[in-house]
């Protein structure tokens, strides 16, 4: 097995606002990709108040070879109650940038697309201040439009990696055309809303088919693209093949941004919901 380098050993969580956030949490019973993801930021996240809130439930239907969530089948069960317990713990925690994401729900009809619009109404009538960023499963069509009439400021759905890959890595529902398509169907039904996606690097993809998912990106005018180190969650999940250098993660950083996105982090602590992105973003919708 590869040893992690200096550059990906971080502070143990702690400080801050940590345990003020992670009551608010436990209170309103909520879930975070945070956890769920063994995310290495957590500590400076949490500590920062900020907090990435998964819905719909921890169990996934999907299986990505890179994920950490618990998979199954949830036959169906939803928390009517969540949408607003969300928007209670945002107003609480005082956010003034939310990020929800979910686990995939191909159990349900709409696959929770209502619920993800309704929780999204909640915390504009709750948090009216708070800037809303939601990371989607792969929608299209009619389970796209309730979020986008929601009206999000972003509206992020991930790559994850380059086409080649995306059948060994993610789980086989996904296609990496699709996921294209909902980024691209996100624009069309409203182009005042961002669009955001993110990949992560070190799963044997070459720099040329990096690039190569950046042009097909920006081709679809996505707005805000993140790049990060994979982290393998436990020796049963893919393996990571290489731990890329700091100044590789650089040099993406450089070429994103001639290419015409809006926004790039691009380091190997980074992921696709990450304090310093939103920092940057907040202040792009804020102009
Ligand atoms: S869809 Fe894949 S990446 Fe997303 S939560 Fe499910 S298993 Fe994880």
């Amino acid at each position: 097995m590869l040893r992690k380098p200096e550059w990906l050993k971080v502070k143990l969580p702690g400080a801050g606002e940590f345990p003020e956030v992670k009551s608010i949490l436990r209170h309103y019973h909520l879930h975070t990709v945070c956890e769920e993801a063994h995310c290495p930021n957590l500590g400076e996240c949490w500590g920062s108040g900020t907090a990435t809130i998964m819905i719909l439930g921890e169990m996934c239907t999907r299986s990505c070879k890179f994920c950490a969530t618990k998979t199954g089948n949830p036959h169906g069960a939803l928390e009517k109650d969540e949408p607003l317990r969300v928007a209670q713990a945002v107003r609480e925690m005082g956010l003034d940038y939310v990020v929800l994401t979910s686990v995939t729900r191909d159990d349900l009809p709409d696959g929770g697309a209502h619920h993800f619009a309704e929780t999204i109404r909640m915390i504009k009538k709750l948090a009216p201040d708070a800037l809303i960023e939601v990371l989607i499963p792969d929608y299209t069509g009619e389970n796209l439009k309730p979020v986008v009439e929601a009206h999000p400021d972003v509206i992020g759905h991930n790559i994850e990696t380059v086409k080649r890959l995306t059948r060994a890595v993610r789980d086989w529902r996904f296609s990496y055309e699709k996921s294209l398509k909902v980024l691209e169907e996100v624009k069309e039904l409203d182009p005042t809303i961002y669009t955001k996606s993110s990949i992560m690097l070190g799963l044997g993809e070459t720099k040329e088919e990096v690039i190569e998912a950046m042009q097909d990106l920006r081709r679809i005018d996505v707005d805000f693209f993140t790049l990060g180190q994979y982290l393998r969650p436990t020796h049963k999940h893919y393996p990571v093949a290489r731990f890329i250098p700091p100044e590789e993660f650089k040099e993406y950083e450089r070429i994103g941004l001639e290419m015409g996105f809006k926004y790039v982090a691009s380091g190997p602590l980074v992921r696709s919901s990450y304090k310093a992105a939103e920092y940057f973003i907040k202040n792009i919708i804020k102009g």
